[in-house]
């Protein structure tokens, strides 16, 4: 694995940095309308801080997968408040939805590849969305975050040529190469046996950090619980 050098990019001019990265305030959430209307979250008080790696387990159905869409301005929050980046998602439009969707990395269960395109195209996919004025093209950038991930030998594969834990490091590359501020990964090692598992996070955790961004880590795999500074849980939608 090669040491990331990578280009520092320029601020954003919106808000001024602030070292609180998502701030939540007695949040509830529902699902569906009328007689069908169901509770999800129940009075969510939450804060991650710049930097900050923090892993949020709890059994399925908990509302973890809808807790994390909240933060990355996926859906609108309905009740309490939501900011990320200092922005109010509640009752968000999409517009500021989206100005904050482009400062979040995603990672998912499944690594969302897409098979016609190599390793490097996946990658310079992510980083052509750069909202941020930076010195080195998306391909440049690509192929530097691709040798960080360990696959500089891998860039002309296509994922069907990757293993699963190989296809999850392209798509780690991919969710950090505009470096987000903020990255949420759901389920990152669903997929993937013990030692591929803890290889992922650990990467992760190790770009995160070089790049000052905050991480959240959905999981039931507790087999990666020591990477996380704090580790939350969730149980019928409270945080306990
Ligand atoms: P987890 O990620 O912890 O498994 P989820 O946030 O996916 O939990 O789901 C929490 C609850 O909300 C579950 O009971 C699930 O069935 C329900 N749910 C999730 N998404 C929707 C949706 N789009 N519409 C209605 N109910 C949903
Ligand atoms: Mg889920």
């Amino acid at each position: 694995m090669v040491a990331l050098s990578l280009p520092n990019p320029v601020a954003l001019p919106a808000e001024p940095s602030s070292p609180v990265v998502v701030a939540i305030e007695h949040l509830d959430h529902f699902y569906g309308k009328g007689a069908l209307r169901k509770q999800i979250l129940f009075d969510i008080n939450l804060t991650l801080a710049q930097g900050e790696v923090v892993i949020l387990k709890g059994p399925s159905g908990s509302g973890k997968t809808t807790l994390l869409t909240l933060m990355g301005a996926l859906r609108s929050a309905q009740s309490g408040s939501l900011k990320v980046f200092g922005q109010e998602l509640l009752h968000a439009k999409k517009r500021r939805l989206i100005q904050v969707r482009r400062q979040v990395g995603y990672i998912f269960q499944a690594h969302n590849l897409l098979e016609s395109l190599t390793a490097r195209q996946n990658v310079q996919m992510g980083a052509e969305l750069s909202p941020r004025a930076v010195d080195s093209s998306p391909k440049e950038r690509s192929i530097q975050f691709l040798q960080a991930v360990g696959l500089g030998d891998h860039l002309n594969q296509h994922p069907h040529n990757l293993s699963g834990g190989q296809k999850q490091r392209v798509a780690i590359a991919r969710a950090l190469v505009n470096h987000p501020r903020l990255v949420l990964a759901d389920e990152p090692t669903a997929a993937l046996d013990s030692k591929s598992g803890h290889d992922v996070v650990e990467l992760m955790r190790k770009l995160a950090r070089e790049q000052g961004s905050t991480i959240l880590i959905v999981t039931h795999d507790n087999r990666i619980l020591d990477v996380a500074d704090r580790i939350i849980e969730l149980e019928d939608g409270r945080l306990v």
